[in-house]
């Protein structure tokens, strides 16, 4: 006797599998706050450490609008102030001048997570902690 369902569904079962599970982890990532995060620069071995207490995925389309408006500010050739540059991309991160010292810009779609923990001291002391452990890290304590 012949089992055709039950060999389409052996066969299919891996594939299906891995695609959930790949779908279950970016959702995973971008759904999480209250953690410690590294973001890497597309152009040198930096990593931007950061924190949040918002939702990964807001936190990171924020970053994304801050580098979009800095290319665009950049594109108009006026040489803007530091400080002008701070009220309009919204930012005073140190991932901000990292852009405009190297040119450089990060890539938000590969975000990791480091850490988590709801007591903001805690994350405080863990970004410290990351700082210090991570290799060309991008950080306040730059420059
Ligand atoms: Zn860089």
């Amino acid at each position: 006797m012949d089992f055709p369902y039950w060999k389409i569904a052996t066969k299919s079962n891996n594939s299906v599998k891995n695609f959930f599970t790949k779908v279950k982890d970016s959702l995973c990532t971008m759904d999480q706050h209250n953690i410690n995060y590294s973001i890497p620069c597309t152009s040198c071995l930096g990593q931007y450490i950061g924190q949040t207490k918002q939702l990964l995925k807001k936190r990171m389309s924020k970053h994304k609008s801050s580098q979009t408006k800095l290319d665009t500010m950049l594109k108009t050739g006026y040489n803007y102030s530091s400080s002008e540059i701070k009220a309009l991309t919204n930012s005073t991160t140190a991932m901000i001048k990292h852009c405009i010292t190297h040119r450089h810009r990060f890539d938000t779609g590969k975000v990791k997570v480091l850490d988590r923990s709801y007591h903001s001291n805690r994350l405080n002391t863990l970004e410290t902690f990351h700082i210090k452990a991570t290799k060309n890290a991008i950080s306040f304590e730059e420059g």
